[in-house]
């Protein structure tokens, strides 16, 4: 099997030749942590927000969406608490001059211990066959409950440090662990540093006058501005929600996981608003939702788990992450959270004005309390990108790559593919193109062996191709041969859009949420 290393480059050199992923600027040499998305990146990132709108603001009926600017009234930012707290904490090698996030130093080594746990649980399973049960191990297994012990007091007082600001402690803590940079070796570490992760500009033409701006960390707060707005033009009565998607900036301090750390990203968040009291309700709800709908792509369930926070941030009262298993391990892929009424009510104090929902069965008015999902849209990306990706060994001892994407996200749904350029196939070909383009992106493909066709289609993962040859000319049939199974069969030319329509419609992914 690939080492994780290898399929993680491969999945970063696949992306670049197949034209999903591009370094920014690449003739400049590129720009940190920011990328472009090339003619099938682009499509499988739109294809990935519709599966995600469509399951959000379509399937129900108390969510609606906007999109909000990414400029902002500054006071916003000081309100949201962005301003005096939106910050990681820093620590450089002195030895190999290399930055570190120091909580992810501390929740790598924390982690490695759970790694061990669960390989006594996999050697256990082994010894014991069919015979094993896990939770009776789990609880009694010395090692296994010294590991998670040793964890949890770790990641306890990391917590408990970071929330009362002691970053001196934060680097005694990674001293007594003796952590080391992960690619020298070296624990020679400068102190523990605050560093605020906003990206500044200005608005304004002169120097003296320009106000000092921030591009958004997070969509969220233009939801919260506009919470009135929209509730009171949509005539929605709580519990409802709010859906947005769009870019988000930060500073990132380390960015070297590809698209999974950026500079300049996407996000897709809705805030749910509900009567206070009701929040955690709601919360374990959108949890178990969002899990759900994570689910429905087919990626495997034994590649998701929630993590719960043990640190809250400044605004929650519960949050949890939902963490998928990317090429370098488990890592955070959506975060759930219980924001109170914190945003709302900062709000109010920071405008002057009310930001309050009159509720008639309770008769009163009050600031709603929020749960909030959040899943960055490059991230579910490079997971369902990563996950697709395979190198498979075929019968006849070739090998070939393909894209096994879920087929409605798929970047192009059918390839047509004239056998030869000449007799009329090609003509044969446009007319099918023509009739397939109203439904589906579709392209047609003239040039090399059809085997290297069929492979260039398998490596961008399109579901179908489709060759015409001198048979459809007679008789209107084509061969479809599909991607997965690579199984070829002869169809009528008019049954095409009903059999593609049935593989790629959004709709079968909808349905199993
Ligand atoms: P992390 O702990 O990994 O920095 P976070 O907890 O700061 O993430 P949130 O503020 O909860 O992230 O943002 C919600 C989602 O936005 C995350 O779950 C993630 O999918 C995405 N996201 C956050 N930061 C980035 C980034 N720099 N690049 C790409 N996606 C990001």
């Amino acid at each position: 099997m690939a080492k994780q290393e290898d399929l993680f480059r491969d999945v970063v050199s696949h992306a670049k030749e197949y034209g999903f992923i591009f370094p920014s600027s690449e003739i400049y040499d590129g720009l940190s942590a920011v990328y472009d998305y090339g003619q099938n990146g682009a499509e499988l990132k739109n294809n990935i927000k519709q599966y995600w709108w469509k399951a959000m603001v379509q399937l129900n009926e108390n969510i609606v969406g906007i999109d909000s600017s990414i400029l902002m009234h500054p006071t916003t930012w000081k309100a949201s608490g962005h301003i005096d707290a939106f910050n990681d904490p820093l620590i450089d090698n002195k030895d190999s001059k290399k930055r570190f996030r120091a909580d992810v130093l501390i929740e790598d080594f924390a982690a490695k211990l759970e790694d061990k746990a669960q390989k006594e649980i996999e050697k256990a399973a082994k010894r014991f066959g069919e015979a094993f049960d896990k939770a009776q191990f789990e609880s009694t297994n010395q090692k296994v409950i010294d590991y998670r012990q040793r964890q949890k007091t770790i990641l306890e007082r990391m917590a408990k440090s970071l929330e009362n600001n002691d970053l001196a402690d934060v680097k005694a803590l990674i001293e007594e662990l003796e952590i080391a940079d992960p690619d020298t070796g070296s624990k020679n570490w400068t102190d523990v540093r605050q560093f605020n992760l906003m990206f500044g500009t200005k608005l304004g033409a002169s120097a003296e006058n320009a106000m000092e701006l921030f591009l958004r960390p997070e969509t969220a707060q233009g939801i919260f501005v506009n919470f009135l707005n929209v509730q009171k033009t949509s005539r929605h009565r709580l519990p409802f929600g709010i859906a947005q998607i769009g870019k988000a900036f930060r500073n990132e301090i380390v960015a070297r996981q590809f698209i999974f750390r950026m500079r300049e990203f996407e996000q897709m968040e809705m805030q749910y608003f509900v009567p206070p009291g009701t929040e955690l309700q709601h919360y374990e709800e959108w949890k178990q939702k969002r899990l759900n709908w994570h689910l429905a792509l087919g990626l495997g369930a034994e590649n998701y788990r929630f993590h719960d926070h043990e640190k809250l941030a400044h605004y929650a009262n519960a949050a949890a992450d939902i963490e998928f298993k990317f090429p370098f391990g488990f890592k955070e892929l959506e975060g759930i959270h219980s924001r109170t009424d914190f945003d709302l009510g900062a709000h109010e104090k920071h405008s002057g004005r009310k930001l309050q929902f009159f509720d008639p069965e309770r008769n009163e008015s009050y600031v709603p309390f929020v749960v909030e999902t959040s899943v960055g849209l490059d991230r579910l990306f490079l997971a369902i990108f990563s996950n697709a990706l395979k190198q498979e060994k075929l019968d006849d001892g070739s090998e070939r790559t393909v894209l096994s994407l879920p087929p409605a996200l798929a970047p192009v749904k059918a390839a047509i593919l004239p056998l030869v350029k000449k007799d009329g196939l090609p003509e044969f070909a446009e007319k099918i193109f023509n009739d397939l383009k109203f439904d589906f992106n579709v392209i047609s493909e003239e040039k090399d062996s059809i085997g290297k066709r069929y492979r260039r289609q398998d490596a961008i993962g399109t579901p179908f191709c489709i060759t015409v040859d001198h048979e459809s000319l007679s008789d209107s049939s084509v061969t479809l041969r599909e991607r997965d199974t690579m199984k070829q069969e002869r169809v009528s030319a008019s049954e095409l859009r009903r059999i593609i329509d049935e593989k790629v419609n959004m709709r079968s992914l909808l349905e199993k949420i």
